[in-house]
């Protein structure tokens, strides 16, 4: 029997009921602790002397943010230049010596990195470092001060292992199933140009693509043709021909995406070429949730349909699994989209768009639970790469004043001691 089962299912039941999401309840909370402390002050007072014959206090402090030291970066290769550049932004205007690993998979750009860019930065404090897996696995031995990763969640598992070594603290950028949920209260052809854009740039081959649609079988069928007609627009009828659709990066990924082509039915497109590493821009309907696409990161121009009731076995579909990078919500009420984002996590969340909400650099771009730790872009880039250090400095004068916090403490002193504190905004006066 494990002791502790009961508890955390009763508090996780009470965090996936709403229950600690209104501010007039944390409010309540928070009162509850500040009543805690004020109506307990005597026992607390007692105890702390009985367990570590305590009295401290608190003061006045600033934070310096300093630059961690060696920073490695690790990028993928869907977007090589962009998802090596902008981190390598915020660790350098933070101060860090940086390495930097782009992908091996985007060879090109890795080549232009290693020869060119190094020529641009002052050598001493910058390397660019060559590699797959295996001298990732290398480099991720030795110790870093920080190491900010972008890539899969199975990657991501083995550099923060690899960090944990040393106690390095981490960035993950990890990807995962985004889902995007068209509620029945909305213009299907509005819905199927922006899901079609943003599905479709650069072959699905993006972290924040949307990965799924949810909708209901009435809503499923006045899209289809609306996303048929949105992909002709973009593509013209022959989409192999378009310059204006990508291609799948290797045969690797391409054989992947082919198998995926065989789950469900494809209502839109199915074609591909391998030679050319070509795949038409793709719907699939029917799709059951155990089959392959709807198991895996698809990270490629197919979207799968599935069908839900409404809104609410949407947010219980969305809730049953990881936590997405980002999540998005069709809809012309704006109570539906603000229900969705109330009731579920993700990294980021665009209502009635596609991942505008990550060119933004005032709102911070990263995942949360499986989809990653951490958050950059903008200002916070530089917060990410640095070390906040919580400082105090003293006046050596004024010894008198200081005088009070010193033992013996009479209770005359303690009073005199928790006034002086409470009067300067400390809110907590036992710690
Ligand atoms: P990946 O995890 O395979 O590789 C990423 C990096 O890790 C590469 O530099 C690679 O050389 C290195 N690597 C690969 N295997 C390794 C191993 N065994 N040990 C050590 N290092 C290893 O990812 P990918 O295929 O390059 O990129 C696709 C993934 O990245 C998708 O899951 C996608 O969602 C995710 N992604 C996330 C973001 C984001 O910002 N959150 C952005 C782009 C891509």
């Amino acid at each position: 029997m494990d002791p502790f089962e009961d508890t955390l299912r009763r508090l996780r039941e009470t965090f996936h009921a709403g229950h600690t999401r209104p501010a007039e309840f944390r409010a309540a909370q928070l009162r509850g602790l500040g009543h805690f402390l004020q109506d307990n002050k005597q026992l607390l007072h007692d105890a702390l002397a009985q367990d570590l014959h305590k009295a401290t206090q608190l003061d006045s402090a600033f934070i310096r943010k300093e630059p961690f030291g060696l920073v490695l970066i690790i990028a993928p290769w869907n977007y090589p230049l962009n998802l090596t550049l902008v981190p390598l932004v915020g660790a350098l205007a933070a101060g860090n010596c940086v390495v930097l690993k782009p992908s091996e998979i985007s060879k090109s750009i890795e080549k232009v990195l290693a020869e060119e860019l190094p020529r641009y930065l002052d050598q001493s404090c910058f390397a660019v470092v060559l590699g797959g897996p295996q001298e990732t696995g290398q480099l991720l031995e030795h110790r870093f001060d920080y190491i900010f990763f972008t890539g899969s969640p199975r990657v991501g598992k083995i550099v923060m292992t690899a960090a944990a070594k040393h106690l390095t603290p981490v960035t993950l950028e990890l990807g995962g199933k985004n889902p995007c949920y068209v509620d029945d209260n909305c213009d299907p052809q509005i819905v199927a140009n922006r899901v079609a854009w943003f599905r479709y740039f650069n072959a699905g081959q993006t972290c924040v693509a949307p990965d799924y649609l949810l909708c209901s079988p009435e809503m499923q069928e006045r899209l289809l043709p609306a996303l048929q007609s949105a992909i002709t627009r973009f593509y013209g009828n022959d989409p192999q021909s378009s310059p204006n659709l990508g291609r799948i990066i290797n045969q690797k990924q391409f054989q992947r995406l082919r198998a995926l082509l065989g789950c469900g039915r494809v209502a839109i497109g199915g074609q591909s070429d391998e030679c050319d590493r070509y795949i038409a821009p793709t719907v699939l309907v029917d799709v059951q949730e155990t089959e392959p696409v709807m198991q895996e990161e698809i990270f490629g121009p197919i979207l799968p349909i599935v069908n839900v009731r409404g809104v609410d076995e949407a947010i219980e579909f969305i809730n049953q699994r990881e936590k997405p990078l980002a999540l998005y919500a069709f809809s012309n009420s704006s109570q539906v989209v603000r229900r969705i984002l109330a009731q579920t996590s993700s990294g980021g969340f665009c209502g009635n768009d596609g991942f505008m909400h990550m060119t933004l650099a005032s709102l911070p771009f990263g995942g949360v639970g499986a989809s990653g730790i951490g958050r950059y872009h903008g200002k916070f880039s530089f917060d990410t790469f640095s070390h906040h250090r919580a400082c105090l400095l003293r006046s050596p004068g004024m010894e008198k004043l200081n005088a009070i916090r010193y033992p013996p403490h009479s209770p005359r002193r303690l009073r005199v001691l928790l006034v002086a504190m409470e009067a300067r905004g400390c809110s907590c006066t036992l710690l």
